[in-house]
């Protein structure tokens, strides 16, 4: 799932204007080079250039061209594993700080839009849905374990009638509301968080794909027609990147997930699909989640592929699903169909760290990244200001790389996924 972006909605619905963002030609100088145009590249441009750095942003494609212009724009504490993995790994203290860090990431994400009027239609509230009766179990020892050891309260265990009225379904035997968690179009955020960054004076060039880097101090980046010299390098490629960095190899696998949305719902069919406006993902380990746009489709996203094909008969599981959950919308017309990659890792935690002593990056966030990659940037643009601690508490998690080297690596993994898929059937 690479190149061309497929007819995703949020291209067609796109609501921010860049300032031209010309390839790089020619030589070129700046204190940082920030490789990827995603929310963590952007982000990170963006605070290192309210603070007086000079800041060339690279994006081989548009910005947004990655995972953060086509997914499910879920914003969500916490990260792509749970907390408690995180506390086995690094102990209670620094599983906290993680905790209260991811917390920040979607209030920080609400304050970048308001700070820079990003027109990308933010809505607060968020249900984590129980599929099968151990999930409801999970879900409650979740909730009470948070509010003991993490003093977080924000969380509400709703069944029966309750759960009816936020969402209108069968599907689910109960959810946990979550009033920290929201949703958003995330095109639109990262094109606004561009466009912050351009009026702070980062030059972006799109269609400037990094094809070779000098490493040293300075750095040299190297795209077909250009180069920059910095003293700092941040790679944000995520799941797009392509080899620039061969100790990064192995560290993320690249899944493709794919998205439906359908055409507006009527008034009196949101009334029996999603009532207060929340964005929902299921307790399965192939999950599916959904929410509706501001034009009120119904935005679904599932599915998943690991070697880039896109699965067999995938476009009639899909609307199926949406008739399933809701049979309310039997026969609803599926006016867009797109897809993007996930960058995951093994432990399904992000992976921060850097490669050089000028050259940082963050990735993996499994799925899970649309707040955490905006404070990801921050936390770049705060290593490189000298400030490298909170950063650091996210680079002490350890992470392996996939088994199986290049050529089983895959394999492996879709074995693993199907063992999963096994036990979200059970
Ligand atoms: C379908 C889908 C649904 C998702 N849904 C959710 C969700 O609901 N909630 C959630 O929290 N997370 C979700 N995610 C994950 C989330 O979108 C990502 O974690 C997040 O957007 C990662 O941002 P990023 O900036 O690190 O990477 P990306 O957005 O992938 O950006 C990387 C950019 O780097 C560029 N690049 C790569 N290599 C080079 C190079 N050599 N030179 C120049 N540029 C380069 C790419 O073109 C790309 O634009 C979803 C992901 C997908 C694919």
């Amino acid at each position: 799932m690479t190149s061309a972006p497929p007819a995703s909605y949020y291209r067609d619905s796109m609501a921010v204007a860049l300032d031209p963002c010309h390839s790089l030609t020619g030589q070129t100088r700046a204190d940082v080079c920030v490789i990827g145009g995603g929310i963590t590249g952007c982000s990170a441009a963006l605070h290192l250039a309210e603070c007086g750095y000079s800041v060339v942003l690279l994006e081989a494609n548009d910005i947004g061209h990655g995972a953060s212009g086509r997914s499910g724009g879920q914003i969500l504490p916490g990260l792509g594993t749970d907390i408690f993995t995180v506390e086995k790994t690094l102990g209670i203290e620094r599983a906290r700080e993680i905790w209260e860090m991811s917390r920040e990431a979607v209030r920080l994400t609400g304050e970048l839009i308001a700070r820079h009027s990003i027109p990308c239609e933010l809505a607060w509230g968020y249900l984590h849905a129980a599929v099968k009766p151990r999930h409801v179990k999970e879900l409650a020892e979740f909730q009470e374990r948070m509010a003991r050891d993490y003093h977080y309260t924000a969380t509400r265990l709703l069944e029966g009638a309750a759960l009816r009225e936020r969402v209108v379904t069968d599907a689910y035997p109960a959810v946990l509301s979550d009033d920290e968690g929201g949703h958003l179009h995330p095109l639109n955020y990262t094109l606004g968080l561009a466009r912050a960054a351009q009026r702070a004076g980062v030059r972006i060039h799109t269609r400037s794909a990094v094809l070779n880097i000098r490493r040293g101090q300075p750095a040299r980046v190297e795209t077909a027609l250009g180069s920059v010299q910095a003293e700092h390098l941040i790679l944000a490629g995520n799941a797009y990147h392509a080899d620039v960095a061969p100790e990064l190899n192995g560290r993320l696998m690249r899944a493709a997930n794919y998205m439906i949305a359908t055409a507006p719902l009527s008034e009196a069919q949101v009334a029996q699909v999603l009532p207060h406006n929340d964005a929902l993902a299921d307790a399965n380990f192939v999950l599916d989640y959904y929410r509706l746009s501001a034009t009120r489709r119904l935005i679904y996203g599932g599915q998943v592929s690991y070697d880039g094909r896109e699965p067999h008969g995938l476009q009639a599981r899909m609307d199926a699903k949406i008739t399933q959950l809701f049979p309310v919308l039997a026969g609803i017309p599926i006016e867009y169909r797109w897809g993007g990659d996930v960058g995951i890792t093994l432990n399904r935690a992000p992976d921060f760290g850097r490669i050089d002593s000028n050259f940082y990056y963050a990735q993996g966030y499994s799925g899970h990244g649309m707040a955490l990659a905006g404070l990801a940037g921050k936390l770049l643009a705060e290593t490189i200001m000298g400030q490298s601690e909170r950063f650091d508490v996210f680079a002490a998690m350890p992470h392996r790389r996939f088994p199986g080297g290049s050529m089983l690596r895959k394999p492996l993994l879709v074995l693993a996924t199907n063992f999963y898929r096994l036990r979200d059937r059970l």
